[in-house]
C-alpha cells in the first residue's frame, strides 16, 4: 500500500511519500536507541513536562489537527476536533499521574529494604491504525514517554500527514531528538524492526491478522507485545430500558467515526417485547443521519476511509442478504465521488450470518431478538471478539447479570462504550491482550523490578530455609 494521502471524500490523491530505505530505518533505530539511554535517566518531572506541553499544543491546535484527520480518513470534522482535545486530556492525565503510578512500591519484608521499581523497557515500536489517527498514537505515547520509553511510530499508510504532525508535536513539546520518531514505512519492514535488538517491545492497534503477525514475530524474538484488535461489540436493550435514550445512544454508538471504530456497537440485541418498536425507531434515526462532506459541521457520516473498506462492507451486506437477512435500510454505496456508504440496517439474522460473525467496519447495524437476560448474554458472548459491550436496563438483577456475564474488556450499562484515560482499555479473545490507559496501561511497558537489599544475616537465614 502506497504511503499517501487520498481524500476519501473525493477519491483524490493529494500527496505521496517515499518509503524509508533500509539504511534510513537503521539510522532511525540508532537514534532511538541512543535517545532511550538518556531519556530513561531524565527525571520523571522533566518527562511529564514534555507530555503536558504536548497536551497544551494538542488543545491549541485542535482545529488544525482535526482538519488533517478529516482530510486523510474522512471522519466528521467536529469529531476530529474532539479527538485532538481528547488527546490533550490523556496527556494531562499522564502528566499528572505518571509519577504516582511509577513510584517504587515498598514491600513489608523483615530485616530488608525491599521495593518494586517500574523502569522503562527502552524503544517501543507502535504499529497504529488510521481510524483514530491521533488518539490511538497519543494513548500509547503519553504514558510510554512519561514512563521513560522511546516511541517509534509505524502509522497506517493512509495517514502519513497525521503521523508526521505527531512527530513534530513531540519535538515542539520539547522531547529530545529520537524520543519520538515516525517511520514512513509499509508493513513489510516491520518484521525486521521487531527482530532488531535495539527494539525492546511492540504495541499494535489494528486488525486480527496484523496483530497475529506482529505478535508471532515479536514472540519469536521474546519481546513483549500489547494488542488492541477488532471488535463486534453487542449493544443490548431490555424491556425496562429508557427506550428513547437507548435508541438515540444505539444510533450514536453505531455511527461513531462513520462506523469505523473497534468499539462501535455492531450487534444490537433487543428484548422480544420491544424489538419491533426498537427496530422501527432505530431505522428512522439511521435514515435521518446526514451523510456527506466530512468537513461540514452538519455531517453525521462521512466517507469510509478507503475504497477497499467500502467494498468489504458491501460484500458483508450482500453475503448476509444472500443468507436470508432482511435489508431494512440502505445496503448500497453512494453514487458519485468519494467512498460513501448508506447507513444500513439488517434484521432476521442467524447466528451464522457474516454480520454476526465478522467485524463490520462502517455504518451497518445488525438487529437480533433475545428472549430474556440469559439469552441476551448468550448471543452477546457468541463472538470471537470481546472488546466492549453495552447493556440498557433499569432492572438491578439484569445490571448485575450483564456486568458479570458479558465477556469483554469494557462493560457499560446504560451508555455507550468509550475509552477514558482513567480506566483500563483492552479486550479479551480475538480483541487482543494487554491494557492501555490508566495505571494498568503505563505499566505494560516497564520492567517491574524486584529489589531486595538484605542484611547478610537475613540472607543466610533465607538460604537455609
Ligand atoms: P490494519 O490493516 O491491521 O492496520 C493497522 C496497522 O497495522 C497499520 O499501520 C498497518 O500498516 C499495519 N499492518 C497491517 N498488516 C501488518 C502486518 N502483517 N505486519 C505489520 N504491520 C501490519 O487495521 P486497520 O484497517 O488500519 O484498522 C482497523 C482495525 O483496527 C479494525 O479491526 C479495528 O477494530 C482495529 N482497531 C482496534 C482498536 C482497539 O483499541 N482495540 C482501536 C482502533 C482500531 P499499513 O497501513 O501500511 O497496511
Amino acid at each position: 500500500m502506497a504511503i499517501a494521502t487520498i481524500n476519501p471524500a473525493t477519491g483524490e490523491r493529494l500527496c505521496q511519500y517515499p518509503e524509508l530505505t533500509e539504511r534510513e530505518i537503521d539510522e532511525k533505530l540508532d537514534i532511538a536507541h541512543r535517545a532511550a539511554q538518556i531519556w530513561r535517566k531524565t527525571p520523571i518531572e522533566e518527562r511529564t513536562r514534555v507530555v503536558r506541553r504536548a497536551g497544551e499544543l494538542l488543545e491549541q491546535r485542535s482545529i488544525e489537527y482535526g482538519r488533517l484527520m478529516t482530510l486523510e480518513m474522512g471522519k466528521p470534522i467536529r469529531a476530529a476536533i474532539d479527538e485532538a482535545k481528547k488527546c490533550a486530556t490523556a496527556c494531562y492525565y499522564f502528566a499528572d499521574h505518571a509519577a504516582e503510578f511509577l513510584t517504587d512500591e515498598k514491600v513489608d519484608a523483615k530485616d530488608e529494604r525491599s521495593y518494586i521499581a517500574f523502569e522503562p523497557l527502552g524503544v517501543v515500536l507502535a504499529v497504529m491504525p488510521w481510524n483514530f489517527p491521533f488518539w490511538q498514537v497519543i494513548r500509547f505515547a503519553a504514558p510510554a514517554l512519561a514512563a521513560g520509553n522511546v516511541g517509534l511510530l509505524k502509522h497506517a499508510s493512509n495517514v502519513p500527514q497525521c503521523a508526521l504532525a505527531i512527530e513534530q508535536l513531540f519535538e515542539e513539546a520539547g522531547a529530545p531528538g529520537g524520543v519520538f520518531q515516525t517511520l514512513l514505512i509499509g508493513s513489510q519492514p516491520v518484521a525486521q524492526i521487531l527482530a532488531d535488538d535495539r527494539v525492546a517491545a511492540a504495541t499494535l492497534t489494528g486488525s486480527e491478522g496484523a496483530g497475529s503477525s506482529v505478535a508471532s514475530i515479536a514472540g519469536k524474538h521474546i519481546k513483549k507485545t500489547v494488542l488492541e484488535l477488532g471488535g463486534s461489540d453487542p449493544f443490548v436493550v431490555m424491556a425496562s430500558a429508557d427506550f428513547d435514550a437507548a435508541v438515540k445512544t444505539a444510533v450514536a454508538a453505531r455511527a461513531i467515526n462513520n462506523g469505523q471504530s473497534c468499539i462501535a456497537a455492531k450487534r444490537f440485541i433487543v428484548a422480544e417485547a420491544i424489538a419491533d418498536r426498537f427496530t422501527d425507531a432505530f431505522v428512522e434515526r439511521m435514515r435521518a443521519l446526514v451523510v456527506g462532506d466530512p468537513m461540514s459541521e452538519r455531517t453525521n457520516i462521512g466517507p469510509l476511509a478507503t475504497e477497499q473498506i467500502r467494498r468489504d462492507l458491501h460484500d458483508q451486506v450482500t453475503r448476509a442478504v444472500a443468507a436470508g437477512a432482511t435489508l431494512r435500510l440502505g445496503g448500497r454505496a453512494r453514487d458519485g465521488d468519494g467512498f460513501f456508504y448508506e447507513p444500513t440496517v439488517l434484521t432476521d439474522l442467524s447466528s451464522e450470518s457474516p454480520v454476526m460473525r465478522e467485524e463490520t467496519f462502517g455504518p451497518l447495524a445488525a438487529i437480533v431478538r433475545a428472549r430474556d437476560l440469559d439469552h441476551a448474554i448468550e448471543i452477546a458472548n457468541d463472538s470471537r471478539f470481546g472488546l466492549g459491550a453495552a447493556a440498557w436496563t433499569r432492572d438491578e438483577d439484569e445490571i448485575d447479570g450483564f456486568s458479570r456475564g458479558l465477556a469483554a474488556g469494557v462493560i457499560v450499562i446504560n451508555g455507550m462504550v468509550a475509552s477514558d484515560p482513567r480506566f483500563p482499555f483492552g479486550g479479551v479473545k480475538k480483541s487482543g491482550y494487554g491494557r492501555e490507559l490508566s495505571a494498568f496501561g503505563i505499566r505494560e511497558f516497564v520492567n517491574i523490578k524486584t529489589v531486595r537489599v538484605m542484611q547478610p544475616e537475613t540472607a543466610k537465614a533465607a538460604a537455609a530455609e
